[in-house]
């Protein structure tokens, strides 16, 4: 497996794949969630690339890239383990040298949900994840259905540009108890671990009322909401019920619908959702 910390020895080592390339770009930290992803690349494709950047980009002023959690020899020992060919982790000032000044801002889709909680996190992510694509040059690029909403302006800023690759996304794993995995479940103590299972606990509740035939999202969102509540640590940041692709609220669910929230656990803040589709 090689390691390329700058893009320009990543470009020579690119230069050698041969073959379809599958490219699973990470922040790190990494978990049976990312593995996953990278075990699905390995399936699809003659080479994977993985990228391992925490990207200063899609972080707020008030949100925790410094905290954000690190731990590369790890990461390393687990990419090489699932037969990773190359792993990129660029610095932060190669990525983003001085005078830096072009954004990939993705409208619509990227403005609601996280988007509006967290202003220029999309603008962000897109704007890595292209320079990431122009980079790697992969076939496939494969992204976690944890974060539903990254996949939709992904899949946006993909077909908008032209950009000629296919992007997949993979369903999202899970704990035994159903928590979400996630790198800031590190956060958590295991009180609020405990706790933070209401996220899944609420979606499966809209599932089941969903499946017994309810098709008014304001009732899903009532009841999710009085679930939540019970929760003493658990304080929601939303909770949506969207058209799958525009991301557009939904008053009556009458095809398939996303259901995602943003649930603070104490001072850590978790997403999840689930895709309600007619099988
Ligand atoms: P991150 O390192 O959090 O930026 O995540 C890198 C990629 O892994 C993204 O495409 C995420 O959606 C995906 N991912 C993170 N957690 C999970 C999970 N529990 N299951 C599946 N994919 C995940």
């Amino acid at each position: 497996m090689e390691v390329s910390s700058t893009i320009a020895e990543f470009r020579r080592t690119r230069e050698k794949l041969v073959g379809s390339v599958g490219f699973v770009p990470t922040m790190g930290y990494l978990h049976e969630g990312h593995l996953s992803l990278v075990r699905q690349a390995r399936r699809e494709n003659d080479r994977i690339v993985v990228s391992i950047f925490v990207n200063p980009a899609q972080f707020g002023p008030q949100e925790d890239f410094a905290q954000y959690p690190r731990d590369t020899k790890q990461d390393l020992n687990l990419l090489e383990k699932e037969g990773a060919d190359v792993v990129f982790m660029p610095l932060v000032k190669d990525m983003y040298p001085t005078h830096f000044s072009t954004w990939v801002d993705v409208e619509g889709v990227a403005a609601r949900l996280e988007g509006a909680v967290r202003p220029g996190h999309f603008r962000g992510v897109a704007t890595v994840v292209a320079k990431l694509f122009n980079i790697v040059k992969p076939y496939r690029a494969y992204f976690g259905q944890k974060d539903a909403q990254q996949a939709v302006v992904i899949r946006r800023m993909v077909s908008d540009l032209n950009m000629d690759l296919k992007v997949l996304v993979a369903p999202t794993v899970r704990e035994l108890n159903g928590l979400a995995m996630s790198s800031r479940n590190i956060y958590l103590s295991s009180t609020e671990r405990q706790s933070a299972t209401i996220l899944w606990r609420s979606l499966c509740l809209a599932k089941q009322l969903w499946e017994r035939g309810e098709q008014d999202a304001e009732h899903l969102r009532v009841e999710m909401t009085k679930l939540i509540q019970k929760e003493r640590l658990a304080h929601i940041d939303y909770i949506s019920i969207a058209e799958p692709e525009t991301l557009e609220e939904l008053a009556k669910i009458e095809g398939s619908a996303l259901v995602s929230l943003a649930v603070r656990i104490g001072k850590t803040r978790l997403i999840d959702n689930i895709l309600l589709e007619e099988s």
